[in-house]
């Protein structure tokens, strides 16, 4: 079984005062697709060559399956990396750089042949084999590094960025066709970015890092619907959650005016205090006249089609909130005008003011 677990691994680098991954605890489970995400500097890619045997760890240890892996070198981990840069070989072909890691392992030209094949017809590089990494696009390219993994048949993929260099319109293509593949495929996949839309859309779960340290594991759907601090609310989901300070008394909530009771548990819990209060672009409607709410003052309109968003400000009695609105794609506000929303009190995400902890 290749599950990867961590236990409370740990690494800090020569010079610096703080922990770069801080006591990491993680069970992916075998033929997961686990992605994970977090800003730059947060210790993704520190964690993942620790896992690759590239990195050493200071305390705590890795294990694949049953076996402690902490102090095995690379090449004994059975594990096949693939970074952002490809690191293909410019000299060989697209065949040859598929074939390069069975024939380092002193495989037979035939059985070779037979595996780069089937490589090959599972990417769809048929056409490309004798072409040079130079005459290949950057998709292209990529898929042959892919290949050079899948080859191997290795226990673990570990992806780091593998798409950062492509565009726009090939790094949606291509991540679809990374997480068919790892599905067909069912090896347990490790995968870093910092693009939370790429976790959002590719990950069986996700596991969110902040300063070294996870924040939170889940499904892209419960870190979505219910994130466990406000870093991760405001990390996950695209736009941005909006969060603001405000006050709960009595299990009441102020909201700019109005005031609406939050759940009992939650009343219990927070008693009568300083909180800070998100909610996603959705949960806000636009209100019909007459209608009170916030009022928002429009300084930008983004029209997708279908639906788009409204960013403004909503001035509150201590001071304005910038706040992000989705509408329907039909909805025609105008950058400076005023309109009123109302938030949906139900789809409330409450955190305590100090900690950041969802309450
Ligand atoms: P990015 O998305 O920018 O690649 P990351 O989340 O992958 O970032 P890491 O590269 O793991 O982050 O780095 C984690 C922390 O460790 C950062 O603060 C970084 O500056 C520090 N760090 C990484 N490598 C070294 C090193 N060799 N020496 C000193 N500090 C390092």
């Amino acid at each position: 079984m290749a599950t990867v677990t961590f236990r409370g691994v740990t690494r800090r680098f020569h010079g610096t005062t703080r922990n770069a991954v801080d006591r990491f605890d993680l069970e992916i489970g075998d033929g997961e697709f686990l992605v994970m995400v977090g800003p730059s500097g947060c210790g993704k890619t520190t964690t993942l060559r620790m896992l690759a045997g590239l990195e050493p760890v200071d305390s705590g240890s890795i294990h694949i399956g049953e076996r402690d892996v902490t102090n095995v070198p690379p090449k004994d981990r059975d594990m096949a990396m693939v970074f952002q840069s490809y690191g293909l070989y410019p000299h060989m072909t697209v065949e040859q750089n598929i074939g390069f890691p069975l024939r380092t392992s002193g495989m037979p030209k035939a059985q070779r042949a037979v595996k780069v094949r089937e490589a090959v017809d599972l990417l769809g590089l048929g056409e490309l084999l004798h072409r040079r990494p130079g005459e290949l696009s950057g998709g292209q390219r990529q898929r042959v590094a892919m290949g050079r993994a899948i080859v191997r048949e290795p226990q673990v993929f570990l992806m780091d960025e593998p798409l950062s260099n492509l565009d726009a319109k090939l790094r949606v293509q291509t991540r679809t066709q990374i997480a068919s593949l790892q599905n067909r495929l069912g090896v347990t996949t490790v995968y870093v970015t910092h693009d939370q839309t790429e976790a959002m859309t590719m990950g069986d779960r996700i596991a969110v890092l902040n300063h070294g340290k996870l924040q939170q594991v889940g499904a892209p759907q419960e870190l979505y619907d219910a994130p466990a601090n406000e870093f991760v609310a405001s990390f996950i989901g695209s736009p941005a959650m909006t969060i603001w300070s405000t006050r709960l008394r009595g299990g009441m909530l102020d909201l700019g005016g109005a005031s609406t009771r939050v759940p009992d548990t939650v009343a219990q819990l927070a008693g009568d205090r300083e909180v800070r209060v998100g909610l996603r672009a959705e949960d806000f409607a636009v209100a019909a006249d007459g209608e009170t709410g916030l009022r928002m003052r429009v300084d930008l309109v983004e029209e997708l089609g279908s639906d788009g968003y409204l960013y403004g400000r909503a001035a509150l009695p201590g001071g304005e909130l910038p706040l992000t609105v989705r509408v329907d794609g039909r909805h025609h506000a105008q950058i400076g005008d005023t309109v009123t929303v109302l938030p949906n009190t139900r789809r409330l995400h409450l955190f305590d003011a100090a900690t950041g902890e969802r309450l």
